[in-house]
């Protein structure tokens, strides 16, 4: 008989919540929660999974670990930094947002990108695309500095998305998004679907994505064979977020307290997609997790080669902000010039529940 094995990603999530509440207690389907650990999660989200397991079950947690990537960094940095430090670094057009999926700093230099437009024509009409004029050389004495300044970050914390920020010189973006691929996707393959491949048994991916949340998930369907030899199964795929919250309150369970708190959704506290809204409110509630990325930019610009990294990209060559810069735009009005008097005012105010999803009474 077919060795069958039901798996799920766990993210604390309401969705992944409802999915597992869904396939224990109304289909009787013993699955296989995974949790990936990127280290970059709200404290009431680790308390959240412990509740999870009391109520449903163990949790198989997976924590990615980038120790063997920053001691070949370290040898990269001894090796190769003092020459390419010291040579001029031609101009050059780069895109705002680096396209390439997975890039680490290293890609960032090389190669010279080409602009997707007449440069001639349309110098100051374009966004996304600036001019990086030619880099001078640095002298030996420079580049030694900044080979032991690099050297003296370029160390793993036991924090994987801190850790993978470090090896990478740089923080992820919306368009290199190589957190999700290096934190999660990787590390559950590794330690999960490649050893019961192996074991012989029929993967189920249980995925608690739905159709309302995007147009592109909109069109996936339920179920599908993936080319790496396994089923995708989308049981929530045709439900609202209103059926999600109904699950957890059928078998009593509650769903994470973060969505009681202003957060649309659970995950990274911040992600990387965090919109206007949220940062104001993560700012306002969780003062702390803003303090924390604020250190962990100051440890990614130390490993970097440029001495810069910001968690939230810049606008444009002449606007860098860091995450502090970030949460005062978070205050600010459409537009951004102008500081929003609502939210100035509710800065003075203590702070009450609110949720998105009407979970507040
Ligand atoms: S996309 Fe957001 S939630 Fe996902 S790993 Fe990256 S920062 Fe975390």
């Amino acid at each position: 008989m077919e060795k069958i094995a039901d798996v799920m990603s766990i993210s604390g999530g309401k969705d992944s919540a409802a999915m597992w509440i869904y396939a224990t207690k109304e289909l009787g389907v013993k699955v296989i929660p995974v949790f990936a650990d990127t280290g970059n999660e709200h404290p009431s989200t680790y308390e959240y999974l412990d509740y999870l397991e009391r109520e449903l079950g163990p949790i198989r947690r997976v924590v990615p670990d980038f120790t063997k990537q920053i001691a070949k960094k370290r040898e990269y940095v001894i090796n190769h930094w003092p020459t390419k430090l010291q040579k001029d670094i031609p101009g050059r057009w780069v895109s705002v947002e680096p396209e390439f999926e997975g890039s680490s700093e290293e890609d960032l230099t090389l190669p010279p990108s080409t602009p997707p437009i007449d440069i001639y024509k349309t110098y100051k009409g374009v966004t996304g695309w600036i001019w990086e004029p030619t880099v001078k050389g640095k002298s030996f004495e420079e580049a030694e500095a900044i080979v032991s300044r690099a050297l003296e970050h370029l160390h793993p914390t036991g924090i994987p998305f801190l850790d993978l920020c470090i090896w990478k010189g740089r923080f992820p973006s919306t368009k290199a998004r190589f957190c999700t691929e290096w934190l999660k996707i990787i590390p559950i393959a590794e330690d999960v679907y490649f050893p019961l491949l192996e074991d012989g048994y029929h993967i189920v991916s249980w995925q608690g994505v739905r159709a309302a949340e995007s147009p592109a998930r909109a069109k996936l369907p339920m179920r599908e064979e993936t080319p790496e030899g396994y089923e995708v199964y989308r049981p929530l795929l045709n439900w609202s977020a209103r059926d999600v919250f109904d699950m957890h309150k059928k078998h009593g369970i509650e769903p994470n307290p973060l969505y009681s708190q202003g957060m649309s959704r659970v995950g990274c506290m911040p992600c990387i997609n965090v919109n206007k809204g949220e940062l104001f409110e993560i700012s306002r509630r969780f003062p702390e997790e803003i303090a924390r990325i604020s250190e962990w930019e100051r440890l990614v610009a130390g490993a970097s080669r440029r001495g810069d990294s910001s968690f939230l990209p810049a606008l444009d060559a002449d606007d860098k902000k860091n995450i502090h810069d970030w949460v005062e735009w978070s205050k600010t009005s459409y537009g951004g010039h102008t500081y929003d008097l609502l939210k100035m005012i509710s800065l003075e105010e203590p702070i009450t529940c609110s949720s998105v999803y009407g979970l507040c009474e």
